[in-house]
């Protein structure tokens, strides 16, 4: 007698069951794909003791009739498939006939349901696996399907569950997620009788996204598409601000096909395509939703279909930087048109000056820099951002330095930026005026994304301009920066450093990058050491990599105008104006925002005069 057979259908059953239905979330995650692909357009779902008690799930769906509610819970039984060829282009949540067995193998399940066609429904009871009675009975259009004592018969698995908080916690997620997936239709949650989500149908993506992410601020939209109708690619959907901290709830949902998916590549292609806008430790936020040819993407690679693969995963990646990047960039123009747009001049305004003749006198203008490459002179682009190095201590921002060094002032107050300037605050904001709003600039935080923003572009351009050092400095390295000057010595190049061996240990810097010369080149070499060595071996590929994007905002944080500076009122047009016309402007490279926007009624609010 041969020692292999084949197992039962009970036991195929409750082995699925250990791939599928993990925790009560998975249940609550199979149900609503059910009621989903049977198009309905309210699902309710209740559940109690955090899910091993009771989950139940009602929807206004299609419905079954009692052939159907019986076939159901047959392994292998679907509706959604009928041959092979669809295997490859799957256009339903559902696909794999395994969910409801292997959940009635675990609980004891009760299918009530009847289709828009019969007036009555049929009720099915499977306990532990086992049809336990089938009769008809009363019912809405729909289905129910309620769970109860979940894992009753598994204790074990039962055993591995966290508190009823964390796996009710997995419930909602199930919820959100497949409430951005289906914005068309209605989602409710009662727990234990308390309401916990309640999302009415018909708002559209951009309010499902604001009520799953319970946010009011202002959203990033996306939206960016490939190639043509039929092969291309599509991605759509809201990322929250980049300063609104990603807190458990304010989290990344990424949908393929409308499918709610982990995607470890989708998830970096977002995060590159925010470099220089998420915080440090902060990760990106938001519902975007990817659309692509079903031919074009594997959903059956994970049991709880919860992971996926594309067929041409790098040409996705790069398609998603793309799209996030462009994202990035419209809302720019939107904050740009918004706070910069030239209003038509009122009488009231040409007539009031603002400031003194004397503020607004020419700031003294630099000496222009002279071509050619001798000591103090600009290495590559002369005459262009490069400037003398001086001895002045780099603490207190100097009016030589490049980006203020042209500033002519304003011929009237609001001419090139459309902005009222208020003034200085703190010696740090720039409070100016806009259409009844109040609008607020970090004149570091502004400056620093300016300066990141023309370092990024040079360093594309593989021109960032170094400056030759008038005293070229000798350092002695020791033997770990040694090894790193000597992996990393291209990029320390293209920085704008020069740095020529000199024996052993010693080296020779010769020229700093321009932007930064006013400050210790030694101190900045030992800096820039110190971050290449620690970075990550196997860098993702990225336009810039981020060692290298780390390197080039510290470079703008240190060129840029500090806290602490007064402006006079010329610098603080000259600033408006290099934001006006900077390709990106709203938040730092860090991720800290540049600009608040206070409407007079929000500080009306202040005062109670509402
Ligand atoms: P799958 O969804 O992969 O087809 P399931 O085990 O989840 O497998 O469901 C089996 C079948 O039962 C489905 O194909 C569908 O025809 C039917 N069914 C399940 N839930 C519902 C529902 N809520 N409304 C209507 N039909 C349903
Ligand atoms: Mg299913």
């Amino acid at each position: 007698m041969s020692r292999i057979r084949i197992l039962s259908e009970h036991i195929a059953n409750q082995i699925a069951a250990g791939e599928v239905v993990e925790r009560p979330a998975s249940v609550v995650k199979e149900l609503l794909e059910n009621s989903l692909d049977a198009g309905a357009t309210r699902i309710a779902v209740q559940v109690e003791g955090g899910g091993t008690r009771l989950i139940r799930v009602m929807d206004n769906g299609a419905g079954m009739d009692e052939d159907d509610v019986l076939l159901s819970i047959e392994r292998h039984a679907t509706s959604k498939l009928r041959d092979e060829s669809q295997l490859a282009a799957i256009a339903t949540l559902g696909f794999r006939g395994e969910a409801l067995p292997s959940i009635g193998s675990v609980s004891r399940l009760t299918i009530l349901s009847r289709p828009r066609d019969r007036e009555t429904g049929t009720r099915a009871e499977i306990r532990y696996g086992r049809l336990h009675a089938v009769h008809e009975d009363g019912c809405a259009r729909g289905t129910i399907v309620e769970i109860r004592s979940l894992f009753g018969n598994v204790p074990a698995r039962k055993k591995f569950l966290k508190s009823a908080r964390t796996e009710l916690y997995h419930i909602e997620e199930v919820i959100r997620n497949q409430a951005l997936a289906c914005v068309g239709a209605a989602f409710s949650l009662r727990v234990d009788s308390r309401s916990v989500i309640d999302l009415p149908a018909g708002g559209g993506v951009e309010q499902r996204v604001r009520d799953v992410f319970r946010c009011q601020d202002p959203l990033l939209p996306v939206d960016f598409t490939a190639g043509d109708e039929k092969n291309g690619l599509r991605l759509s959907g809201y990322l929250l601000q980049p300063e609104v901290s990603s807190s458990r709830t304010n989290r990344l949902r990424i949908l393929v096909n409308g499918r709610p998916v982990r995607d470890r590549m989708i998830r970096h292609g977002v995060v590159e395509g925010l470099q220089g806008f998420l915080m440090k430790g902060q990760s990106p936020a938001g519902a975007l939703f990817l659309q692509l040819a079903p031919a074009e993407v594997d959903v059956n690679v994970h049991p709880a279909k919860l992971e996926i693969r594309f067929r041409s995963s790098q040409e996705v990646h790069r398609f998603v930087v793309q799209a996030v990047a462009a994202a990035i960039k419209a809302y720019q123009e939107e904050v740009r048109s918004d706070i910069f747009s030239i209003p038509a001049p009122s009488p009231e305004q040409a007539a009031v000056p603002l400031f003194t003749a004397e503020a607004r006198r020419p700031l003294p203008a630099s000496s222009p820099p002279e071509a050619g490459s001798g000591p103090g002179e600009p290495v590559r682009r002369p005459g262009n951002m490069a400037v003398r190095r001086s001895a002045e201590p780099a603490a207190s921002f100097r009016h030589d330095q490049a980006p203020f060094s042209a500033v002519k002032p304003p011929d009237s107050l609001a001419d090139f930026t459309g902005l009222t300037l208020i003034g200085q605050f703190a010696k740090l904001y720039l409070l100016c005026e806009k259409d009844d709003r109040l609008i607020v600039i970090d004149q570091h935080a502004a400056h620093e994304r300016i300066m990141y923003q023309r370092l990024r572009r040079d360093y594309l351009r593989r021109d960032i301009p170094g400056q030759n050092l008038m005293f070229p400095v000798s350092v002695e390295l020791d033997p770990r920066q040694l090894e790193t000057l000597k992996r990393y010595d291209a990029d320390v190049a293209l920085l704008g450093f020069a740095v020529e061996d000199f024996g052993e240990s010693t080296r020779v810097i010769k020229a700093v990058p321009a932007l930064v010369s006013h400050l210790d080149p030694a101190e900045m070499l030992a800096e820039i050491l110190a971050s290449l060595c620690s970075a990550p071996r196997d860098e993702p590929a990225a336009v810039v990599p981020p060692r290298i994007d780390h390197l080039l905002a510290s470079m703008a944080c240190k060129a840029a105008v500090k806290a602490g500076n007064r402006l006079a009122p010329a610098e603080m047009f000259e600033l408006l104006r290099q934001m006006k016309d900077s390709e990106l402007f709203s938040h730092c490279p860090h991720g800290r925002p540049v600009v608040k926007i206070f409407s007079k009624q929000d500080i009306e609010k202040w005062f109670h005069r509402l």
